[in-house]
């Protein structure tokens, strides 16, 4: 089974470093402000006492900061190559900004995450987020509010972020999220949503390591750009589309804006899937031997088996949870949750079931704090303890929220917030479901335990 990737690795490279000479601007509403090199134009909310910074470092471009509405306000707009940090689009971008700022406040609290569509990019959408932290300020922690934008401009991706302290009122709020959303407007090159065969063999010749011989073959399907050196490859484009229709059918979704094809790599045999794996995730062979398929980044990898393989599918929910629908938080046992439950039948989840009712499945308060349920540690009460064990459990436990009669009816909401939501957060988890569903985690485990005593 494969290493998933729920949030991006940051790189220790990446430093906001904003740190620098400040002016004194009056900045009036509607100011624009041009950034030629990333044909990006940001028109400001009204600042009192502003200051600018003017001479920008590596990734922070620009910084403004003054008052507005009673709170002290800093926007910064920071830009970044998207190949630097393995970036595809603004929801990574996003995910990544965010995780950088979960590090230096690891207080952050998810307010709103949503993706919005308009002019924000060489893709017409970005990743818009609201959130609550605690800033460490001269003068101390301080409570804070947190509302950051990310989009894509070809090469770069950008961040406006937008900090106030205390944290805004709902009317300046209201203010900083409609500059947010209506104040940046792109005017360059957009992206081939295809992607141009350049493009794709550039991928290839990129990703793939030399040994792996001869140009790919590409196949676009609705969904997918599938590069590969397989005589399969059109029985096995079709198979993607499959799994799409059978993915979008249990966790029913609408199609997303538009986006690039989703890359698929399909290799003719294992060794080669296992040189490009090594490769690509610096691990070793032997390593990546032990998977059949992962999906990570943008795209999913594999090698030619029976197109019934259930990996294909297990590893498409990955890839469409996070690069289509931007669900990828939660932590591991919502992520291998919903692609096990996809993958698995009723009756397969049974034993898991058995585990719930004899107390040797972790109550949920533990379960969902799992960072790993392929990795964790194994507990010597329990027998046959095993990664794929953990998996089932998972499976389950999507189930319960999926079919159980109290719960079904806001399934879609269940994903969308547990989705959205940092990893492995369980008092997030447990207001979460105060919120869908007026029950707190604990009485959640307890209706959990019943539904299993009554499942058939
Ligand atoms: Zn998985």
């Amino acid at each position: 089974m494969p290493p998933d990737r729920f949030f991006i690795n940051s790189s220790s490279a990446y430093r906001m470093a904003c740190a620098a000479i400040f002016i004194a601007t009056a900045i009036r509403g509607g100011d624009a402000v041009e950034f030629k090199e990333y044909n990006l134009t940001l028109t400001l909310p009204p600042i009192e006492n502003a200051t600018t910074q003017i001479n920008p470092t590596e990734d922070c471009r620009q910084v403004w900061e003054g008052s507005m509405g009673g709170s002290r306000i800093k926007i910064t707009f920071l830009a970044f190559p998207m190949s630097k940090f393995h970036l595809i689009n603004p929801d990574d971008a996003l995910t990544f900004v965010v995780d950088n700022q979960v590090k230096l406040d690891p207080a952050l609290k998810l307010l709103k995450r949503e993706t919005v569509i308009g002019p924000y990019g060489s893709v017409a959408h970005a990743g818009f987020l609201h959130a609550t932290m605690k800033r460490n300020a001269p003068s101390g922690i301080v409570d804070s509010g947190y509302m950051a934008l990310c989009g894509a401009a070809i090469n770069d991706a950008y961040a406006v972020e937008v900090f106030s302290t205390p944290p805004a009122d709902a009317g300046t709020s209201a203010t900083i999220a409609n500059f947010l959303k209506k104040g940046i407007v792109y005017n360059g090159k957009v992206y081939d949503l295809k992607w141009t065969d350049q493009e794709a063999l550039d991928r290839w010749k990129r990703d793939v390591p030399p040994e792996v011989k001869g140009a790919p073959e590409i196949r676009r399907t609705k969904h997918y750009i599938i590069f590969t050196n397989s005589s399969s490859g059109e029985l096995f484009a079709k198979k993607m589309e499959e799994c799409y229709d059978t993915i979008q059918k249990i966790y029913p979704f609408p199609e997303t804006p538009p986006r690039r094809l989703m890359p698929v790599f399909l290799f003719r045999t294992s060794d080669q899937y296992n040189l490009y794996y090594s490769k690509i995730a610096g691990v070793s062979v032997e390593a990546a031997s032990k998977s059949k398929g992962h999906a990570w980044r943008d795209y999913y990898a594999t090698s030619y088996d029976a197109p019934n393989d259930p990996v294909h599918i297990h590893e498409a929910t990955h890839q469409i949870f996070m690069n289509r629908l931007w669900l990828s938080g939660g932590g591991s046992w919502f992520q291998e949750g919903v692609a096990e439950f996809v993958t698995t039948k009723h009756n397969d989840r049974n034993d898991a079931s058995r585990m719930v009712k004899k107390h040797q499945s972790p109550p949920l308060p533990e379960f969902v704090k799992i960072q790993s349920l392929l990795y964790s540690p194994s507990d010597a009460k329990r027998e046959g303890d095993t990664g794929a064990a953990r998996y089932k459990e998972a499976a389950l436990l999507i189930e319960f929220f999926h079919e159980a009669p109290a719960l079904k009816a806001k399934f879609p909401q269940f994903l969308a917030a547990i989705g959205k939501l940092l990893p492995n957060d369980a008092d997030a988890i447990d207001a979460a479901f105060k919120t869908l569903y007026n029950t707190s985690i604990a009485e959640m485990d307890a209706a959990y335990l019943k539904y299993c005593e009554s499942r058939n």
